[in-house]
């Protein structure tokens, strides 16, 4: 029997809101929230605000009224992806101007749940061409039930993950067993930027007139890098602040690649790395990702790195977000707001992340360590025999 599957998760979407309400509801558990860069964005149009409103410190509000015990932000985990996916950037970069002609390049970003899917099963046999790490929501969970778990001296089987995304694909990455330990799960339930509006209601909670909050720590801190991570573009531009600055031990005198946004479904751009020319591009949409990873097959690729987000916008445009009918000027309104809160930013790079910093110090040792690999990194299968995927 042949099994259609939706490659952004569509067609398993499962609402866990019921059971976050549960975790919420039990004495015995300790419960976190993450919510990714793409949700602050979008989520005031469910109380009728403007798309590209940003309600941050409302969301913050909403979440600790709701009753988490500790209000987290994906973004945080977003900058440590940068630190690890950065430095195997320029690990394979280093081996390949080596000489190491057996080095996989260009790296591909790996983030986006849709997308490995995509690749997992129409593309396999270049299955060793993206990024290792973890999604920025995976790596908050291993985080999460590890290192703030023994913080707080609760035990990981006590400890409830929920995820807040502006995605329908992130539900079943939270259920890939690789990303649980003994049978318990990483991050335990994701629910959509809509169920998350849909549950404030239910809780009669005011929205609008919520105060502005801040986030917990020590997983709630976060740079002007790991908020772009919602669009398209954003990933490439994060990792390519850090990746300068690391390879050539300069500062920037410029965070912003403009030449990295935009719209366009298929973008190129090349950085200047003090003399070394890094080729970049970037895909958002399926289609167009497939254009550029047969390019690859076929030899003609000439990127060193590439972005691919499996929706159009990227996250902004999320099958979970407030339902936006195509209509683009909502997509960039909400890219807008991401850029603008980027530029409101204190700190703009994800090494510079003071808590981040302190993670490596304290517990990781240093981006791709051996518990760096344990923690934050994965590994993909070849499942084009198991099922047939559809565009
Ligand atoms: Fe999910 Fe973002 Fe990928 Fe869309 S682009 S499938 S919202 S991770």
């Amino acid at each position: 029997q042949c099994v259609a599957v939706c490659p952004t998760g569509a067609l398993t979407e499962v609402d866990h809101t019921n059971a976050v309400i549960r975790a919420l509801a039990d004495p015995t558990k300790t419960v976190v929230v993450q919510t990714a860069p793409a949700v602050r964005a979008a989520l005031g149009e469910e109380f009728g605000m403007e798309p590209g409103t940003l309600v941050t410190g409302k969301l913050a509000a909403a979440l600790r009224r709701l009753g988490f015990n500790y209000v987290f932000d994906t973004d945080f985990a977003a900058d440590l992806t940068i630190m690890e996916e950065g430095t195997e950037l320029l690990d394979r970069l280093t081996r390949h101007l080596n000489g190491d002609k057996d080095v996989p390049l260009p790296i591909l970003t790996s983030c986006c749940p849709g997308w490995v899917s995509f690749f997992e099963h129409q593309f396999p046999e270049m299955r060793d061409i993206p990024s290792t790490a973890r999604s920025p929501q995976q790596m908050f969970g291993a985080i999460a039930k590890t290192y703030f778990a023994d913080k707080i001296n609760v035990k990981r089987e006590d400890l409830v993950v929920v995820s807040i995304m502006p995605c329908l694909a992130k539900k079943f990455e939270c259920q890939r067993d690789e990303f649980a330990t003994n049978g318990n799960p990483d991050v335990d339930f994701s629910i959509s930027t809509r169920e998350l509006a849909h549950l404030i209601k239910q809780s009669n909670i005011e929205f609008n007139a919520l105060p502005d909050e801040d986030f917990d720590n020590p997983l709630g801190e976060s740079t002007g890098a790991a908020v772009i991570f919602g669009t398209t573009g954003g990933v490439i531009e994060a990792a390519v602040r850090t990746a300068y600055e690391v390879h050539t031990g300069k500062k920037l005198e410029k965070v912003d690649f403009e030449e990295l946004r935009g719209m366009e479904y298929i973008r190129e751009a090349t950085i200047d790395f003090n003399g070394l020319p890094i080729r970049i591009g970037i895909a958002h949409g399926l289609g167009n990702a497939r254009k550029l990873l047969q390019d690859i097959k076929d030899g003609k690729s000439e990127f060193h790195a590439i972005e691919i987000m499996a929706c159009p916008g990227g996250c902004i445009g999320g099958g979970g977000q407030p339902l936006h009918h195509g209509d683009s000027s909502i997509i960039k309104a909400r890219q807008k707001a991401l850029y603008q809160e980027d530029t409101n930013k204190t700190i703009r790079k994800s090494h510079e992340n003071p808590y981040i910093i302190q993670l490596y110090e304290e517990f990781l040792g240093k981006p791709l360590s051996e518990k760096s690999h344990h923690l934050l990194h994965t590994h993909y299968f070849d499942k084009s025999k198991e099922i047939k995927v559809v565009e």
